[in-house]
């Protein structure tokens, strides 16, 4: 990896390790990295230990048209990546029964 690269990914991750410090799950509550024992300003941060995702609140109001979903920040949100997986399984469970008692309906 060349040396500017390895630099400029150091710094996303410090930057990333910042931003994230207290952060909590929009799902699950808990705490999105436990522990940031780190030297700031060094650019030499260590990947985040966990997998971490952006969740739009309005994801199930826009649910067929993903492009129509509001992009802005205050429309997005982080979680673990585990938690968002599980919401989405529950989410089309919900949708799938939706969808038969309609098409039953009709
Ligand atoms: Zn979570």
């Amino acid at each position: 990896m060349r040396k500017s690269t390895r630099r400029e990914l150091g710094k996303a991750r410090e930057l990333c390790w910042h931003f994230l410090e207290q952060e909590r799950c929009y799902f699950c509550g808990k705490l999105l990295v436990e522990e940031v024992d780190l030297e700031f300003g060094l650019a030499t941060a260590p990947p985040i230990p966990v997998e971490i995702t952006i969740h739009h609140k309005d994801e199930e109001s826009n649910r067929k048209k993903f492009s129509a979903v509001d992009q802005s920040k205050a429309n997005r949100t982080l979680a673990h990546r585990r938690c968002h997986k599980a919401y989405d399984a529950k989410k089309n469970q919900i949708w799938k029964k939706k969808g038969k008692a309609l098409a039953a309906a009709a």
